[in-house]
């Protein structure tokens, strides 16, 4: 008996589920300029999900501004947009699911906001695949550094290990 092995490591094949999971999640998005997914998984499950644009029944980026774009805020993101966390943990307080303790899989590194409320909702693992730094061109992964600060688990799945990328 002691030959039979498991053949998978479960841990990765769980982060490798949920990041693809988020990653098909973000095509939802229907943002011009990028689109972000989110999975929430509480003890081995999905809780809820959530993808970067305006507020549910409102524009359609990709839409509405098809031509000129949409508003842009000062920082160059979307006017309207909420980020695909705060899609998600919204999604998940309004149905009176806790965070405690859950993971967050999102599919670009979070901005400090959204790394705030990650904390304070309690989530203690973070995963992620693209870095927000490197999109917004920023020299600091302000949200990551606060994360970590604060005790938040976070990890960099690394796009090698998704072939469909
Ligand atoms: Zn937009
Ligand atoms: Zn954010």
């Amino acid at each position: 008996m002691e030959d039979i092995k498991l053949s998978c490591n479960s841990m990765l094949d769980d982060d490798k589920v949920f990041i693809t999971l988020a990653l098909s999640i973000s095509k939802k998005s229907k943002c011009i300029k990028r689109q972000v997914g989110a999975v929430v998984v509480k003890m081995g499950r999905v809780v809820s999900t959530g993808y970067n644009g305006p507020p549910a029944g409102n524009y359609n980026c990709n839409k509405d501004f098809f031509e000129t774009g949409c508003p842009r805020t000062s920082s160059n993101g979307c006017s309207y947009a909420l980020h695909a966390e705060l899609n998600a943990i919204v999604f998940a307080y309004k149905n009176n699911i806790d965070l405690i303790g859950v993971t967050i899989y999102i599919t670009l590194s979070p901005c400090i906001d959204c790394a705030k409320l990650i904390y304070i909702t309690g989530i203690k693992k973070v995963v992620f695949l693209h870095k927000y730094s490197e999109y917004k061109k920023l020299d600091k992964e302000e949200g990551i550094e606060f994360l970590e600060t604060f005790g938040v688990t976070v990890y960099n799945f690394s796009t090698e290990k998704i072939p469909i990328l």
